[in-house]
């Protein structure tokens, strides 16, 4: 599993991405390395709070998790929802953020993943 070391900087550029629901767990992000090619992410919600994903993208392929299209596609559900999200490396720092957590990660590698906390507003 490989895990992204700057997950803020993931976080900002996720941001100017365009994402399009095709169904409620699947969703085509934009890609800005490849102007033709949109990137389809996937988003499993299970019932322990753990939030397991795919994306088309390089990264991903690799069993990388929270590539930038995946972030995208969570802050676009959570944003219907009134929610924003935060992202952090370790358990303790999302801990310290007294917010609803999910954890993150790969559905073919789900023993390693990145936490989620969500905020209203
Ligand atoms: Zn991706």
């Amino acid at each position: 599993m490989k895990k992204p070391k700057l997950i803020k900087k993931i976080q900002a550029r996720s941001r100017d991405l365009k994402v399009m629901n095709i169904n409620p767990s699947t969703m085509l992000v934009e890609s800005k390395s490849d102007d033709l090619n949109n990137h389809t992410v996937t988003v499993q919600f299970m019932p322990n709070g753990e939030v397991r994903t795919n994306c088309t993208c390089e990264w991903s392929t690799f069993k990388g998790v929270a590539c930038v299209h995946t972030l995208a596609a969570l802050e676009h559900l959570a944003a219907r929802k009134g929610r924003t999200l935060s992202f952090w490396l370790t358990e303790d720092d999302a801990k310290r953020q007294k917010q609803r957590i999910f954890y993150l990660t790969h559905e073919r590698d789900p023993d390693d993943g990145i936490w989620i906390t969500s905020r209203a507003g």
